[in-house]
């Protein structure tokens, strides 16, 4: 792209050591890679996500973009500001009613030129399907789509970048990241080396399943050994408890750094807990992607719902 707004160039963003004496005691080095700082708006695994499916959307010669996902949504938020800096035009189908006034990430989507479409969560469920395409199409006319959440082949390759930039520029035993869709998870487990482990933090409820999600998103061979970590999804997805509030208020004033309550907070409080628990052995370093998706601290908090 010749005029690509920062959202192809890249340059790494900082590492982090956190410092706490539960670290040294388990003797454990903790190293949060503020991938959040990759671009002021496309941000986090959004960006790789995004990468090669604006480099395709372009070369096809798309001005269009149409995508879907919840009302706080991140992926909803980047795809609004790709295409606004592309002047591009973007299509969100949003889940759900419209409510007024509309939130921090909806406001924003509308602000850099995104029409909003609410369905029924009936109909979001047909929302990768040839029919809910083909209706898009007649209502909206030509566009490049992308899936929920960004996931798709394309996304998972940008991912596989990231995994092999991560590998070259820090040394670390265990990668922890949170796990939505997986196809984040998927793209950077490609990277890491066999010497290497990955552990992947389920926002979603239940999220044994997850484990299957992202082995069927691999393309190529993983020689890490990775699991999938259920016990700290905070009764699911856009749920939060105030431990996790706490949680999060305290990483800010103790180790400068700003967490969001769908991912990245859920993560370090699982990462922390593993540590604490001696299930991280002694010697090892451990390195937290910090995925962004620090719009979405712009909810309230008595938006997200306390788990039942
Ligand atoms: C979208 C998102 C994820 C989840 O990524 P998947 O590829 O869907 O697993 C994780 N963290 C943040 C901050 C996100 O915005």
């Amino acid at each position: 792209m010749t005029n690509d707004y920062g959202l192809i160039s890249y340059s790494s963003p900082p590492t982090q050591e956190l410092e706490a004496d539960f670290l040294e005691a388990a003797g454990v080095r903790l190293l949060v890679r503020r991938e959040d700082r990759n671009h002021p708006q496309v941000s986090g695994n959004k960006w790789w996500k995004l990468k090669h499916n604006l480099l395709r959307a372009q070369a096809l010669g798309h001005d269009t973009l149409l995508t879907v996902g919840g009302a706080y949504s991140n992926h909803i938020y980047a795809v609004a500001a790709a295409a606004h800096a592309l002047g591009w035009k973007s299509i969100g189908i949003i889940r759900g009613e419209e409510t007024w006034p509309l939130n921090p990430t909806l406001q924003f989507a509308i602000d850099h030129g995104m029409t909003l479409e609410y369905v029924s969560r009936s109909d979001y469920r047909e929302k990768a399907t040839a029919d809910f395409l083909s209706r898009m199409q007649s209502q909206f006319g030509k566009f490049y789509f992308l899936p929920e959440g960004g996931t798709n082949e394309l996304a998972v390759q940008g991912c596989h970048e990231w995994g092999e930039r991560l590998i070259q520029e820090t040394e670390f035993d265990i990668l922890c990241l949170p796990v939505g869709t997986g196809g984040t998870m998927a793209g950077i487990l490609q990277a890491l080396r066999e010497d290497q482990q990955a552990i992947g933090f389920s926002v979603l409820k239940n999220g044994t399943f997850l484990r299957e999600e992202v082995e069927g998103k691999l393309i190529s061979v993983v020689k890490a050994s990775w699991r999938i970590e259920t016990r700290f999804d905070f009764g699911g997805y856009a749920k939060a408890t105030e431990a996790l509030w706490k949680f999060m208020d305290a990483q800010e004033r103790l180790n400068r750094l700003p967490l969001d309550p769908m991912y990245t907070g859920k993560t370090l409080y699982g990462v922390f807990e593993l540590i604490r628990s001696g299930e991280i052995p002694r010697a090892t370093t451990v390195l937290m992607i910090h995925t962004g998706g620090l719009q979405g601290r712009g909810i309230n908090q008595r938006d997200l719902a306390a788990p039942r």
